[in-house]
């Protein structure tokens, strides 16, 4: 391609809303670690009661709801980590605990996708997460559902199977920090803004998919999301 040819139609990322012909523009994703006890004991690590600790993805890592994902570079053990996604609506900073709710617009189903290997290294070596968690197609997430319809979700089944094999069952009522929580903790280390999402954390039962796997995660009350692993991109 001669270098006349840069293209930069960059399209912007959103997410579909249930319910509305508009679209949720995607601003920031952020991810919530270590959430959920039996997750950090499956991981061998940390303190249960630490502080909240955050990581981004780039927006771009998007990918709806029904796709085939390819096969990530880079890695030989690619997992799922299932989460409540919360999207928020409004701009904010320092939001207090009782009012981070109405920042809330809505929430989704999202894949946490990890290449475990790269994150074990970096831990192990004292170097950023960005190898394991923030690559590329590494966010699937359902549309949005509005809080308007369905409410504020803080108890109830979550959970993920393969080809239809359960492998990770939790109840949004472990979370160790709520979403008001981590709404408050995020908001006192970044201004927070309207399209910004949360990832809020996996329970136990993570594991490894192969290209072929087809990936199902449910929140009650909130959607389901489906994901097939495509075959190696190279
Ligand atoms: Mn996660």
């Amino acid at each position: 391609m001669p270098s006349s040819a840069y293209q930069f139609n960059v399209p912007i990322t959103s997410l579909p809303i249930i319910g509305s012909d508009k679209a949720f523009p995607v601003r920031r994703i952020y991810c919530v670690g270590r959430n959920y006890v039996e997750h950090i004991r499956e991981m061998k690590e940390g303190d249960e009661r630490d502080p909240p600790f955050f990581f981004q993805k780039p927006t771009d890592a998007i990918v709806l709801d029904g796709a085939t994902l390819p096969f990530p570079v880079w890695t030989e053990d690619y997992q799922y980590e299932i989460e409540l996604v919360a999207a928020i609506g409004k701009a904010g900073r320092d939001i207090e605990v009782g009012e981070a709710l109405s920042f809330v617009f809505g929430y989704a189903v999202g894949l946490d996708m990890t290449r475990r290997d790269r994150q074990r290294e970096a831990r192990d070596r004292r170097l950023p997460w960005e190898m394991g968690k923030s690559f590329d197609n590494s966010a699937p997430c359902t549309a949005l559902r509005k809080a308007t319809e369905i409410g504020h979700p803080n108890n109830g089944p979550i959970t993920l199977s393969v080809n239809g094999t359960l492998k990770q069952k939790g109840d949004l009522g472990q979370m160790i920090w709520k979403v008001p929580e981590i709404i408050a903790n995020l908001s006192t280390q970044y201004e927070l803004a309207a399209g910004d999402l949360i990832f809020t954390g996996t329970p136990a039962g993570v594991g490894p998919v192969e290209p072929g796997d087809i990936m199902t995660g449910t929140i009650a009350g909130v959607d389901t999301l489906t994901i097939t692993v495509g075959s190696r991109s190279r």
